[in-house]
Order: C-alpha cells, then sequence, then structure tokens
C-alpha cells in the first residue's frame, strides 16, 4: 500500500466541541503527526455525543476512506458512547473483552485504586476488536476492522491521544505502508515573509519533494515533505539546498528553538550575558531562561520600563532621555552599555520601543524599535520599524534581539545584526 494511495480521515467526539466549549485540537495534532510521517489527513469531522450521530460518521468515513481515527468517548461516564456507536454502525455485538478488562484492573491495581461499574464498561466493545494498549490512561483504545477500512479508537483526552497514536496507530499505519513512510524537515526562518521564501525556494527543491508552510509568529516553518522509497536521501538534499538559498535567515531546524540555538551558541562561545528591556517587558529573559542550561551564560535581566529606571539602573542620562527620548538611538546605546558596566558581562543587549497601541509619533510610529548590543568590540544600535498589534510588536521585537544575538556570535562578533 502506498501512502499516496491511504486515505485518511479523523473523527472527533463530544458535545464539548461542538458547543464551543473546547476546541478540537486533537484533530490539528494527528495531521501533524501524520504529516511528519509524510500521511495526509483527507478529511475530519466532529460529532456530539449522540449515539447515532457518530454511528453514521462512523458508517460515512468508512465508505469513504482507508483510515479512520476516532478520538473521545472512551471514557467509564454515560455520555461515552462510542464504542456502542461502532457497535451499532457495523452490526456487531458489544461484548466484554477479556483482554481491556485485563488492562482496565492492571490499570488500577498499579495504582492501588478501586474500580467503578463505570470503568468496567470500558471494557464493552465491539466484537473483534483490536485491543490498542493505553500508556497514559485507563480507556484502552481498539482497532476494528470492517470491509477492508482500518477504524482506530482512541480516548479523547490529549495526552492520551497522542501516546497512543504513537505507540499503535503510526507503527501499524508504517508497517502497512511497506517501510519508510518518508518525511518531513523544518527549517525556521526569521525576517523573510512566506511569500518570498515560497519563491526563494521552489526553484531549488528537488524532484519530489513538496514544501508545505507552518505559523509561528514571527517565524516562517517552511516544511520540506516527501514519501516513498529514498524519501530520507531526498530530504537531506532538500534541505542543504534549501539553507544555501536562505542563507542566515535559517535561525533554527527541526525540534530547535531560536532561543535554543541562542544558548546552545553562547555556551559554546563561553561568553556571557545580561540584558536591559524595556518594550519587550522581559519577553527576550523569558525565551532565553525558558531553556534549560541558560544559567551558565545569562547573568541578569533588566526590565527598565520608566525614563526613572533607565536612568537609575543602567545610568541612562538625563539630557538623552529628555532631548533625544526614551526612544532612541541613543537611549538604546546607553541602556546596553550602562547594562553592560552594571553586569559585568561580555555581551548587554537592550531594546526599547513603542509596542503600541498608543505612543507614537509621526517620527516614531508604533512599531518603531531601537535594539543595542553592547560587546568588546563596540557598542552597536540599531532601529527596526515593525507592525501589527502590541503583541506582534513586542514578540517580533524579542525575536529580533534573539537573532542579532545568534548571527552576532555565529559570525564571532563581526556581524552587525539583521538588515
Ligand atoms: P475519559 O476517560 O477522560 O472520559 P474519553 O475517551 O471518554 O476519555 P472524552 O470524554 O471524549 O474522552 O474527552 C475527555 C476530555 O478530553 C474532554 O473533557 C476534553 O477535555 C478532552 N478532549 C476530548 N476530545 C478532544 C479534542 N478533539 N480536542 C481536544 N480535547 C479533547
Ligand atoms: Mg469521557
Amino acid at each position: 500500500m502506498k501512502n499516496d494511495g491511504i486515505t485518511i480521515a479523523v473523527l472527533t467526539v463530544g458535545d464539548e466541541l461542538i458547543n464551543g466549549e473546547m476546541a478540537d485540537t486533537n484533530t490539528a495534532a494527528i495531521a501533524r503527526a501524520l504529516g511528519a510521517r509524510g500521511y495526509f489527513l483527507r478529511e475530519s469531522l466532529t460529532v456530539g455525543d449522540a449515539e447515532t450521530d457518530i454511528a453514521e460518521a462512523l458508517r460515512n468515513l468508512s465508505e469513504r476512506r482507508d483510515v479512520v481515527i476516532v478520538t473521545g468517548g472512551l471514557g467509564p461516564t454515560t455520555d461515552d458512547l462510542t464504542a456502542r456507536a461502532a457497535a451499532l454502525a457495523f452490526g456487531r455485538p458489544l461484548v466484554r473483552n477479556e483482554e481491556a478488562l485485563a488492562l482496565i484492573r492492571d490499570h488500577f491495581r498499579s495504582r492501588g485504586r478501586q474500580m467503578s461499574a463505570g470503568d468496567e464498561k470500558q471494557a464493552l466493545l465491539p466484537g473483534e476488536a483490536t485491543i490498542l494498549s493505553n500508556p497514559v490512561g485507563t480507556a484502552p483504545g481498539f482497532l476494528l476492522n470492517h470491509g477492508g477500512r482500518d477504524l482506530f479508537f482512541l480516548p479523547g483526552v490529549p495526552l492520551e491521544m497522542a501516546a497512543m497514536l504513537e505507540a499503535s496507530v503510526l507503527p501499524l499505519l508504517l508497517s502497512r505502508g511497506g517501510g519508510v513512510a518518508g518525511g518531513e524537515r523544518v527549517l525556521k526562518i526569521f525576517g523573510i515573509s512566506e511569500p518570498k521564501v515560497e519563491e526563494i525556494l521552489t526553484p531549488s527543491l528537488p524532484e519530489g519533494v513538496r514544501l508545505a508552510f507552518g505559523v509561528d509568529f514571527p517565524l516562517v516553518h517552511a516544511k520540506l515533505r516527501a514519501s516513498g522509497e529514498g524519501a530520507g536521501t531526498l530530504l537531506d538534499k532538500a534541505e542543504l539546498e534549501a539553507k544555501k538559498v536562505l542563507g542566515d535567515a535559517v535561525v533554527a531546524c527541526g525540534k530547535e528553538t531560536l532561543a535554543e540555538n541562542v544558548v546552545r551558541l553562547f555556551i559554546a562561545a563561553g561568553r556571557t550575558l545580561s540584558l536591559a528591556e524595556s518594550c519587550t517587558g522581559g519577553l527576550i529573559a523569558k525565551l532565553l531562561t525558558d531553556v534549560p542550561g541558560s544559567s551558565v551564560f545569562f547573568e541578569r535581566g533588566a526590565v527598565t520600563y520608566a525614563n526613572s529606571a533607565k536612568r537609575d539602573w543602567l545610568g541612562v542620562s538625563d539630557s538623552i532621555l529628555q532631548e533625544k527620548g526614551a526612544v532612541s538611538e541613543e537611549c538604546a546605546l546607553a541602556m546596553a552599555g550602562g547594562m553592560r558596566d552594571a553586569a559585568g558581562t561580555d555581551l548587554a543587549l537592550a531594546v526599547t520601543g513603542i509596542a503600541g497601541p498608543g505612543g507614537g509619533t509621526e517620527e516614531k510610529p508604533v512599531g518603531t524599535v531601537y535594539l543595542a548590543l553592547a560587546a568588546p568590540e563596540g557598542t552597536v544600535a540599531r532601529r527596526f520599524q515593525f507592525s501589527g498589534t502590541r503583541e506582534r510588536v513586542r514578540l517580533i521585537a524579542a525575536h529580533a534581539g534573539l537573532d542579532w544575538l545568534r548571527r552576532h556570535l555565529a559570525t564571532g562578533g563581526n556581524q552587525k545584526g539583521q538588515d
């Protein structure tokens, strides 16, 4: 069975998903996991906790698609109807599945908990179901084969669903696909828009490699995908070419984040850092300290929001604050220099800007941000003009700061930031 030939649908079940109480994240998680292995979701459907609706959806989807992945409604409560609906849909009896019951009993015994009647109900499954064990929860999942179609039933809880998808569904799909299903390489790009990335990348892609995009503002995720025999080699080649044409706009690859990359570079360079943040309110420090190991190089960060803070903590002069303003090249330079002196770090990065929605002027509209980097080689400031909401301006400013650090370290201190 070739991947391209397998059609896959997802069915999510739950009143909370159709009444707006809860967003369906399972479909997206499944689509991503499939996409990473070269499989693509053809359709998804959501129904409420009504037995006949679930049964009808199961029948319809299994007529149209080779594989149906169902999530939700396997639990012990009365609104968990998926197993009954599946029995109804395919004219099978609902029987006590001894293997499922043993798994549920084990689960309770190993945690020293008492089972209730509802918990036993989770072992009532359609006849001829293959049990899929649940490594993280109580309700086992199951697989039905009906008319040559595979229907996987997984719990609704996202963590349990994801664990079973990895442990049971994907290996089974892959084994039927005859080995390597293909794969995906992700390049994370900063400073180039999605259409521009497409324009640059498309001519470089080897035949058989598809390009898709993911959103992770302000980064563009370019996903290179291939399937079938030789997909790995093809993707290696595509990734190499893509990095060549995109140059240092690629800030991270695969699962790595920009912040992780910066942390890695700092540790490798043996340099230390301090931060003076105004409009980003500590966001750069947050992104860096999210990464374990950042204490090796990150000495301190100050959120110097008011003029008095810039003056008292960083030594920015009253004349700069009054004559040039807090959002100015001079102020950014003084902030970075002041922080570097105070902290005694190799590098100090400062950021000051107008995140909006108010506070803009003709000369310095909302989105005007100055970054400055103080280093042993000297102190440099750069003006950026970003646009969008307050949240977006802050995010992009923080990423511009991280990216400047990345470039500075990657080029041994000769790079003055991004144009
Ligand atoms: P349980 O044993 O917890 O009852 P279950 O298989 O019966 O598991 P549901 O009752 O349908 O699953 O859902 C359990 C919880 O999982 C829901 O309260 C909801 O928070 C979450 N959930 C279910 N379906 C989805 C979905 N498609 N996307 C995101 N969250 C979901
Ligand atoms: Mg439930």
